[in-house]
């Protein structure tokens, strides 16, 4: 457990306080809670106090505390809900007037509807004495919380467990695929997705490679000491052949996002490809062997196969000057963004909704669909990426920088840089041996598509 970043010296003070409140505050409520618990449940239920208690020195047996409730001072028998099985039925076996279920079924409405109950989802009663209806029914959903029916009161409450976040911190070296390298490791599907949020401006993830390494300093989040979930990447390394990479994260309250060693925005002001979980069947190739016409072409644009009905991303703000088709395009797409720089995305299925000339566009929008349009074989996106008038491969480019982060931040983002970049880098690698020895990956050659060799402009 830790806390992110080094605090400045005044802020550690804080904490100190705070944790010094905090331990005062968590004796106290042990205290008042023993009170609680020596005055009010004392003739009910004198027989199942602890012997050894002794309030004058602290000497007692600390008291049980499960959904708010004290478990020491109830029978607990617990269960899981079986098929077919009715919450009636349950609370009948425990002693509970048919009347008295129906009011608090009633009474549970707004709460909780008792139709939901599912088998094998676990359950608890509580009981002060058997000989009498039982006390509670707690039925528990899922790890984020449980619904307390008080049997005696007729009363129904849900209740959010709180979630603890703890930082953690991962790494890995690629050996064949950075999925089976999160496995490997032990790492959630969620945190490889977070991670490719955090880097996917600088990495393109469908070309890292063998030997490729990364660490992570992320929160994980637990209910009752139980990893439940992945919260936010806050420091990310990443080596992609020989190119470093490191993202921070930075949140105030007008602004969050990832920056790099020197603030600059992660984000860039282009996507790096126009569609997600795609893969590029054909680069960008002045001398490209044209597989049908069994020439020399030049591929003007990079390719990006995806299934039929993706959606295709402008990669940058712009405004729309084509949306038309021809013989060798098929439906495409033209926008411009500046004097300088226009993007092309040809082979659509179709337009999305209000595509137009004229009409402007955001960063991430979509519009159109993944499709074979025009002189394609398969369904891809041929994105042509125009400069001064040319096409460039857009792979190749510097391209112009984001927004800058405000100058008046830049101290405090240092801070919590330095820190971050100390710990990540200090973290060491695990070398997971795998325990089957994969065989050789073969890389599987898509069919080429082919299309026309010259984009209509
Ligand atoms: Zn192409």
């Amino acid at each position: 457990m830790d806390t992110i970043g080094k605090p400045p010296a005044a802020k550690q003070k804080k904490k100190l306080n705070k944790k010094r409140v905090a331990l005062v505050a968590s004796i106290a409520l042990v205290f008042s809670a023993l009170m609680f618990f020596a005055s009010a449940n004392v003739q009910q239920t004198a027989a199942a106090l602890p012997k050894n208690i002794s309030l004058g020195y602290f000497d007692y047996q600390a008291p049980t505390i499960r959904y708010g409730l004290m478990m020491d001072t109830f029978q607990v028998s617990e269960h899981t809900i079986e098929a077919n099985q009715f919450l009636s039925e349950i609370l009948q076996e425990h002693k509970m007037p048919y009347q008295q279920i129906d009011q608090l079924v009633q009474n549970a409405k707004p709460v909780f509807d008792v139709r939901n109950l599912r088998s094998g989802k676990p359950y608890v009663i509580l009981n002060a004495d058997t000989t009498n209806c039982a006390d509670y029914f707690i039925y528990e959903p899922s790890v984020y919380g449980y619904v307390v029916f008080d049997l005696k009161n007729l009363t129904v409450k849900k209740v959010e467990k709180p979630i603890e976040s703890r930082v953690s911190t991962a790494s890995g070296v690629i050996e064949s695929s950075l999925w089976n390298t999160m496995v490997d490791n032990g790492l959630s599907y969620e945190l490889t997705s977070k991670m490719e949020d955090a880097l996917a401006w600088s990495i393109d993830f469908h070309h890292i490679q063998k030997n490729d390494q990364f660490k992570l300093i992320y929160e994980q989040h637990f209910i009752d000491g139980e990893p439940v979930g992945v919260g936010e990447i806050r420091g990310a390394y990443f080596k992609n052949f020989d190119n470093e990479y490191y993202a921070f994260y930075y949140e105030n309250d007008r602004y969050n996002g990832f920056y790099d060693l020197e603030a600059r925005p992660m984000k860039k002001a282009f996507l790096k490809s126009p569609v997600k979980y795609s893969r590029i069947s054909s680069r960008y190739n002045l001398r490209r062997f044209h597989p049908v016409l069994r020439r020399t072409r030049p591929h003007y644009g990079t390719d990006y196969a995806a299934p039929r009905g993706t959606p295709i991303y402008a990669v940058a703000d712009g405004v729309i000057t084509k949306a038309s088709y021809t013989r060798g395009n098929g439906n495409y797409v033209k926008i411009r963004h500046d004097d300088v720089y226009q993007t092309q995305y040809l082979h659509m299925n179709g337009f999305a909704d209000g595509i137009k000339p004229g009409v402007h566009v955001k960063q991430g929008q979509t519009i159109g669909y993944v499709g074979s349009t025009g002189l394609a074989t398969g369904p891809h996106v041929c994105f042509r990426f125009w400069k001064n008038g040319k096409q460039v491969n857009h792979l190749r480019e510097n391209l112009p920088p984001p927004e800058p982060m405000p100058e008046e931040d830049i101290p405090h983002f240092n801070l919590i840089r330095d820190s971050l970049k100390v710990r990540l880098d200090s973290i060491e690698y695990k070398i997971v041996e795998r325990a089957v020895i994969e065989e050789e990956a073969t890389v599987q050659q898509q069919p080429e598509t082919t299309e026309g060799e010259r984009s209509d402009p």
